[in-house]
């Protein structure tokens, strides 16, 4: 096992350095004007690795007027000159992937292969993805039929103004870069609001945004608590939109907090998806993927595939397939070349996902690997080895409700009609992956499932083309592709009367 004895690599030190001054508005970067501060954590060994400014309400009111003030030129920039900052961007996050990849892997936990290349990368890829788009935002001229007289309307795509941006601890670069990429090329100017428990890499993603010539004002960020910070930007009436993705609670009160200034809204929340698989499918493949889809992230995923659905015959082969490999996952500090799970993000998420795995056991579930934390060298840190419920009931907790952590429930099915009503037996409606070598089978059950993605004989498969968001209580609006980036705009009907 890899023992934990690793410091953060002194290169980013100045990085870790400035983070006290992680208030950034109008090109600035300062404490918070409370001067209240937040300890950031490695979750590996629980050590503090720096501090970030906890921003209040005094800091929020600042950075709208600074990103108000920025808007009227930045809407008017030329198309190509603002694609052309989206696009310097994302090679400066290329030129600087070890680096961010590392931040995010000592703030996060997740282990280096997967910062680098699906944090990291994917961020680059969708900053390059809407660098494209806008020279092709544009209106339509619809075939009106006057009731009086010749007209002609046109209309036009225009931006909201200041847009506020929240995002969570599980993928932090990444989930900012969903927001700002494009509210800023639809024309927008942002205020950020990054996870009080992972801000670093988002301190580094606006410096790197400010190297590449945004203007000043165009993206600020006020690092702080949800309660205080990301409180006050939802509040705040000079805030057009929030794009938000958290907690489906957190989401349920900001939909209520914003209702006074009837901001627009997109919310992308929690998940319990369902991972189908039947009896046809290549099981090989669907244990990689049901493997992926619960422990990519230590589970830390809003489209984990945390409800295993198998059906009745193959069920004892699967098992057998997965708890082998899930025992062979080798735990450790992100850090380390041989890692292949990292920590919990904080020992809070850690409590939560241990009471899961007892309310799992006292239900009746067998466990079949895992629900236990590591001992030895890796005790300090919030690490749980890789955990499998069999026996699991549509009714227990484990079943229904968002764990967020390294916890495979495995439920069984008989038939296609029983696996589809049963997916969709839940509140939320985020993903669901469907197993099968039947095509007929997987269209029919793709078509029949309520989630905003489904994935046939594949799993956590993102691509910035692609939109990505939930049915039901998993939210509402999109990130990703063309739908993301109308959704940061407004349409005005031009009339222009020809008689
Ligand atoms: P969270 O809701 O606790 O926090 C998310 C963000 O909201 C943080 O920046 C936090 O500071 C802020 N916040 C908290 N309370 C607030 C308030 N009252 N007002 C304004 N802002 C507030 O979520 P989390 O624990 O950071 O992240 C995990 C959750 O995120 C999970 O439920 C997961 O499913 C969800 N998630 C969803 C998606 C998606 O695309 N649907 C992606 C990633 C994570």
């Amino acid at each position: 096992m890899t023992t934990p004895q690793i410091r953060p690599p002194e290169e980013l030190r100045p990085l870790l350095d400035r983070a006290p001054r992680s208030i950034i508005i109008g090109g600035r970067a300062a404490g918070a004007a409370e001067g209240g501060e937040i300890e950031t954590l490695d979750p590996a060994t629980g050590e503090v690795l720096t501090r970030i400014a906890a921003g209040t309400a005094a800091d929020v009111d600042r950075a709208v007027a600074a990103a108000s003030a920025a808007f009227p030129s930045w809407r008017e920039l030329s198309p190509d000159a603002r694609g052309r900052l989206l696009s310097d961007l994302s090679v400066l996050i290329e030129e600087n992937a070890g680096e961010l990849a590392m931040l995010e892997t000592l703030d996060n936990g997740k282990p280096m292969t997967e910062s680098l290349y699906l944090d990291v990368g994917l961020a680059a890829q969708s900053w390059r993805y809407y660098a494209g788009w806008p020279t092709k935002l544009s209106g339509q001229t619809p075939p009106i039929s006057p009731m009086v007289g010749q007209s002609f309307v046109y209309t036009r795509r225009e931006p909201l103004g200041v847009v506020g941006a929240i995002v969570p601890w599980n993928f932090p670069l990444l989930m900012a870069t969903w927001k700002l990429a494009p509210a800023l090329a639809a024309g927008n100017t942002v205020v950020l609001k990054p996870s009080e428990m992972t801000s670093l890499s988002a301190l580094r993603l606006v410096e790197l945004a400010a190297e590449a010539g945004f203007p000043p004002g165009v993206i600020n960020l006020v690092t702080g608590y949800g309660h205080q910070a990301g409180q006050a930007l939802i509040e705040h009436p000079g805030v057009a939109k929030i794009s938000f993705t958290g907690s489906t609670a957190t989401g349920r009160r900001i939909v209520t907090a914003s209702a006074g200034s009837l901001k627009k809204l997109t919310l992308e929340l929690g998940g319990k998806s369902a991972n189908i698989v039947f009896p046809d499918a290549d099981l090989a493949l669907a244990a990689q993927g049901a493997l992926t889809g619960i422990f990519l992230n230590q589970g830390q995923v809003c489209c984990a595939g945390s409800r295993l659905m198998v059906h009745r015959d193959a069920h004892d082969d699967l098992v057998g397939e997965l708890e082998k490999a899930a025992r062979e996952i080798r735990l450790g500090h992100g850090l380390a070349d041989d890692t292949e799970m990292g920590p919990l993000v904080s020992a809070t998420q850690l409590e939560r996902v241990m009471r899961y795995v007892e309310s799992g056991r006292d239900q009746g579930a067998t466990l079949v690997c895992g629900g236990e934390r590591p001992d030895g060298p890796l005790s300090d840190g919030y690490y749980l080895r890789p955990t499998i419920f069999t026996d699991v009931r549509d009714d227990m907790a484990i079943a229904s409700e968002e764990i967020f952590g390294p916890v495979l429930s495995v439920l069984t099915f008989d038939d296609e009609e029983e696996a589809v009503r049963r997916a969709n037996s839940t509140e939320y409606g985020l993903a669901a992956g469907v197993w099968t070598s039947d095509i007929k089978r997987a269209h029919r059950v793709a078509h029949g499932l309520q989630a905003g993605t489904v994935w046939v004989n594949t799993y956590n498969m993102l691509d910035p083309a692609a939109p990505f968001g939930g049915y039901k209580a998993s939210g509402y609006g999109r990130d990703l592709g063309e739908e993301s980036l109308l959704g940061f705009t407004q349409t005005k009907s031009v009339w222009v009367g020809l008689d």
